[in-house]
């Protein structure tokens, strides 16, 4: 008899394909199956790609050693998406399989659910002769209560023994029974009185705007054509994207398929997933790497399973084994959280349209400030355009006063962290019971400390960056590497005894807040306050319900919240991000200053908006106060286009670290002229050192690969690091780069 031979994805970086045979004892393997294989002294888990490969020639083949599953484990379009990803983003198929299956499935274990034993009268208890006292109050108690867990049973006050010796006797049965973890129970989404529970989500019926209708119309025929087609839905914040995406998800699911949503940020999760759940009851799963591994798992099979219609995550969602898939909304398209930034390097979005066209669905990107990518796509006629050009009832978007930071310093020193005006419009907000939030960009209390005789600045130790200064905890702490110590009471360099600290954080507003404002309920969010889980939900659910006057916070207040009570936005410095050597730093500017404008004012009361900056003229800026996309996109495309920048060109960014700068800089100088050599129509830039030349005591160099033919420039690179094998654990390739600091 011929034996099986498979083909195998491993995980081990930078690794094809590998082919193993099958011995007949061990039965067959399907596509998306996970084996044990040998590969060199070790055993690793793999994922079956092809279950009829051919023998190689010349090559010695090894067998494999197990058939974890005897069925496809993921489903094989998932694993055929898995292998565009490792192949698009030059990660190798094995790093791709393993993101799209739960943690310990990549460890090869098999799946695990929890269970929970449930005791019941078997039927000759009824009869059964007089027992002793402790079996009688056993039996009493099942009686009232069938089908109680041992566990209960035990804080009941009947003994395992007990219950034993009444299995043995044939007078109790056991049921197994698995308990699902629950995301939605730990989220408090099903909570009575929270935010996003059941009873304050809105319903089914209300009427739609004459936009929505008109937008949802063009999609539900779009979604029913079952073929291929990404849409954009622009839409202004409060303009009620949400509610199409509802509707457009019910008429997918009522015609028989289903729907995966997107969200960038594990915070965004419950609130969208509490609207889902409220409309479409129990066949709502979500996925995010803040689950614990049980749920994690406990919900991946439920949706392997069938049991779910509509899929809520963060990017590493768009691997979910559902089937069927009629629908992919990806929420906030434009968001950076969507790429994720280690092997494999991929983009939520782009692999969302990918399978898009795999399962011939719809995908729908949303956004109040689409990225450069998906509206020059649109505008090009790639995918279709939609648009949202008004708030729901008309409401007003917010009233911007700019206000130039330099005069303020002239005329109050530089010192100061709230303007007149801003200070103005909160206390207005205060003395009405309103709501504001406050976003700077930045977090700690004071961004550098330096000495005043020689201009020194505290640097960490082993990244390029200034120390922040943290109040609270009395400690600078570097933001790259988590470094922390005690400030000094001189100078490093100097010995100098007076240090300063000059710039600010979110730590320091509050502060000024609270001093000025000693009766404000202030509330604070960013990396330092929200460490742990389900704390991000806690204090949104507080702002919700009107227990804070004051938000601050970081970039994460500024994302798809819905406050109806904020009517003051304030932004602290809206330069914070301009600085940074980043070809997306104005258009990341533009976004968060679009978004956190959009917080204020989707209630009844009118929004105001404050923003504060030093460089009152910059486009980004002007921009996003006349809330005018347009004029950004373009602005901001002229920009990309003359310095050869996506989505004018293709981009692939590759640092090359080294234990020295001078070390770094050659072997990158090696890789990349090897690259030139193997893609000579494309252009090689750099190296240079990065930006941030060292980070975690690693130094790094980076060159830029640019051109039109993507797959070539790819190519190019791989080739080059096959020459270089010894440079690989030390490269970073980065496919359609988010950021290249
Ligand atoms: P976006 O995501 O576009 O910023 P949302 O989907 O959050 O906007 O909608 C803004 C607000 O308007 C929400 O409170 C939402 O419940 C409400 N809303 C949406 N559609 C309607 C409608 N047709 N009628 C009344 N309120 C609506
Ligand atoms: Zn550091």
């Amino acid at each position: 008899l011929p034996s099986q031979i498979i083909s195998v994805g491993v995980p081990v970086p930078g690794l094809g394909l590998l082919s193993y045979r099958v011995p007949s004892r061990l039965g067959e393997a399907f596509k998306g199956a996970r084996v044990s294989v040998p590969l060199g002294h070790r055993v690793v888990t793999g994922c079956v790609v092809d279950p009829c490969a051919s023998a190689p020639d010349n090559a010695e083949i090894r067998d494999v050693l197990q058939i974890i599953d005897p069925e496809p484990f993921l489903p094989p379009r998932v694993v055929d998406l898995a292998l565009w990803v490792g192949a698009y983003y030059a990660a190798g198929p094995g790093d791709a399989l393993a993101i799209a299956m739960p943690p310990a499935a990549r460890r090869g274990e098999r799946s695990a659910f929890r269970t929970v034993q449930r005791a019941e009268l078997a039927g000759a208890a009824q009869a059964g002769p007089p027992r002793g006292a402790r079996q009688r109050a056993a039996l009493d108690l099942l009686r009232i209560r069938p089908g109680l867990t041992l566990q209960e049973c035990v804080r009941q006050g009947v003994g395992v023994a007990t219950m034993r010796s009444l299995v043995r006797h044939g007078l109790v049965t056991l049921r197994e029974e698995i308990v699902e973890r629950d995301p939605f129970a730990s989220a408090g989404v099903d909570q009575p009185g929270s935010l996003w529970s059941v009873e304050a989500a809105p319903d089914d019926r209300r009427a739609l705007t004459a936009e929505q209708t008109a937008v949802l119309r063009q999609l539900r025929d779009w979604a029913a054509a079952g073929h291929y087609r990404t849409a954009l839905l622009h839409g202004v914040t409060g303009s009620g994207k949400t509610e199409v995406y509802l509707r457009l998800a019910r008429a997918v699911t009522d015609a028989g398929r289903r729907v995966l949503v997107l969200v960038p940020e594990i915070g965004l999760t419950p609130v969208v997933a509490g609207l889902f759940r409220a409309r479409f009851g129990l066949r709502v799963a979500i996925q995010h790497s803040g689950l614990s591994e049980g749920e994690r798992h406990d919900q991946w099979h439920r949706i392997r399973r069938g049991e779910v219609d509509i899929v809520v995550g963060t990017r590493s969602a768009v691997f979910a084994p559902l089937e069927r898939v009629g629908l992919i909304i990806v929420d906030e398209e434009h968001d950076a959280a969507y790429k994720q930034e280690e092997t494999p390097r991929y983009h939520g979005r782009d692999v969302a349209i990918v399978r898009a066209r795999l399962e011939a669905a719809l995908a729908l990107l949303g956004s109040a400030t689409p990225s450069l990518e998906s509206a020059s796509n649109a505008r090009r006629g790639r995918y279709a355009h939609l648009v949202l050009t008004r708030r729901i009832f008309d409401r007003p978007l917010a009233d911007v006063e700019v206000v130039d930071m330099r005069r303020e310093y002239a005329a109050h020193g530089a010192d100061v962290v709230l303007s007149e005006r801003l200070a103005a419009r909160l206390e207005e907000r205060l003395e009405r019971g309103e709501q504001s939030v406050l976003l700077l960009n930045r977090r700690g209390f004071a961004s550098v400390i330096f000495c005043r005789q020689c201009g020194a600045s505290l640097e960490c130790p082993h990244c390029s960056v200034a120390l922040t200064y943290h109040r609270a905890a009395r400690r600078m702490r570097c933001h790259y590497c988590n470094y922390a110590a005690a400030v000094p009471a001189r100078c490093g360099a100097c010995g100098g005894e007076y240090l300063e600290q000059s710039g600010f954080g979110t730590e320091r507003i509050e502060h000024e807040v609270r001093a000025r404002f000693p009766t404000a309920r202030v509330a604070r969010v960013d990396r330092d306050t929200i460490r742990r889980r389900g704390a991000l939900a806690r204090v949104l659910r507080e702002v919700g319900r009107g227990a804070v006057d004051v938000l601050i916070g970081t970039q994460m207040i500024a994302k798809g919240h819905d406050f109806p009570a904020v009517t003051l936005a304030g932004v602290i410095a809206a330069d914070v991000g301009l600085g940074l050597a980043d070809f997306r730093a104005a258009e990341r500017t533009f976004q968060l200053l679009t978004q956190v404008l959009g917080r204020a004012g989707r209630g009844d009361a009118p929004g105001q908006a404050v923003v504060q900056t030093l460089y009152p003229d910059h486009y980004a800026i002007r921009a996003a106060a006349a809330q005018d996309y347009d004029a950004f996109f373009r602005r901001e495309l002229e920009f990309r286009s003359s310095l050869h920048y996506p989505p004018a060109t293709a981009l692939i960014n590759v640092f090359v670290k080294g234990r020295s700068l001078e070390r770094a800089m050659a072997d990158a100088l090696d890789l990349a002229t090897r690259v030139r050599q193997h893609q000579p129509q494309g252009r090689v830039i750099g190296p240079a050192p990065a930006a941030l030349s060292k980070i975690k005591d690693e130094y790094r160099a980076q060159f830029f690969v640019k051109g039109s033919r993507r797959t070539a420039m790819r190519e190019a690179v791989q080739r080059a690091l096959e020459e270089r094998p010894d440079l690989r654990r030390r490269t970073v390739v980065d496919v359609d780069p988010i950021s290249v600091i």
